[in-house]
């Protein structure tokens, strides 16, 4: 039975080891049973599954983890946390601690060693000063994922879901689309931590995608163009694309693209769909001067 996830059970750990908040380290312990279950649930953890999790902070979400998955590695940046993890995850034989910065950590060759290759389930409440990095750093590096199940700051899981069209929509949208369909699952008020984050979250989950869900000849041209027709939201497509620099890519060539997409000259990126820009990514890559 997990002895965390209820604020006695907290505040005991961290008066036992006179623990100082790192705000640095986005430290924000979660303290309510009933969003650690619907975590749980909603990351839908068999004896099965092998469980990345990163940012244990005293290992509160790890205890249910350890409850329900086959083995969970959790990494932790907060040399101050390990001991305590020592102490609240004793009673669990399947965990293993990393101290270690999870952007430096090589993913890949855990779901390698660990789980033989096999799809491996990401569940985090996330440290919000990196969400987008270690997101995006999951995905590119190609590891093999089934889900990534996080708590994320609300206005960040609403971007992550939109569609075009709508003022949330933007490049952290239509990479997370690539890869994953997201959904939000439960918003949580900062009631539901230790200390209070000043912003409201949301538990979002990304279901990943056995391929990705466009083809283009070059991924890395697709986000390319996807980024530059979002660095300024205000100008047209034809204007953003024309001055990104993106070699090869001449004003003609994006106005040609338009043409042949029957799109109009003056359309904005937030317009664009993820199978425009594929679409839009691909013309302009085979026409490339
Ligand atoms: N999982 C715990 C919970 O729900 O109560 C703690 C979540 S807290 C929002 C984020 C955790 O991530 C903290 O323990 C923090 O020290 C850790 N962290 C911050 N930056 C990190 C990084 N770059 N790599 C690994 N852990 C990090």
């Amino acid at each position: 039975m997990p002895t965390l996830g209820n604020p006695a059970g907290t505040l005991e750990i961290l008066k036992k080891y006179n623990f100082n908040f790192q705000k640095r380290f986005g430290q924000n312990f979660l303290i309510d049973g009933n969003i650690l279950n619907k975590i749980i649930s909603s990351a839908g953890i068999t004896r099965d599954d092998f469980v990345l999790e990163i940012g244990p902070g005293i290992g509160t979400m790890t205890q249910y983890l350890a409850e329900s998955a086959r083995e969970v590695v959790s990494v932790e940046i907060d040399r101050a946390l390990i001991p305590i993890l020592a102490d609240t995850l004793s009673p669990y034989n399947n965990v293993t601690i990393i101290n270690e910065d999870i952007l430096k950590v090589d993913i890949a060759a855990l779901a390698r060693e660990r789980n033989n290759s096999r799809p491996i389930k990401v569940v985090a409440n996330l440290p919000y000063y990196i969400t987008t990095p270690i997101i995006m750093g999951l995905f590119e590096s190609h590891v093999p994922l089934k889900s990534i199940t996080i708590m994320v700051q609300k206005e960040v899981a609403q971007r992550m879901q939109v569609g075009p069209g709508t003022k949330d929509y933007g490049a952290l949208s239509l990479a997370v689309q690539y890869y994953a369909k997201p959904e939000i699952v439960a918003t949580v008020s900062p009631e539901c931590f230790i200390p209070k984050p000043n912003v409201g979250s949301a538990v979002i989950r990304l279901t990943c995608h056995d391929k990705p869900s466009v083809t283009v000849p070059d991924e890395r041209f697709l986000f390319d163009v996807i980024r530059a027709s979002f660095q300024q939201r205000r100008k047209t497509l034809t204007n953003s694309l024309s001055h990104a620099g993106l070699p090869g890519i001449t004003r003609e060539a994006v106005e040609q693209a338009l043409l042949e997409m029957e799109l109009s000259p003056s359309i904005r990126g937030e317009a664009l769909s993820l199978e425009e820009f594929a679409a839009l990514s691909s013309i302009l890559y085979t026409n490339r001067k």
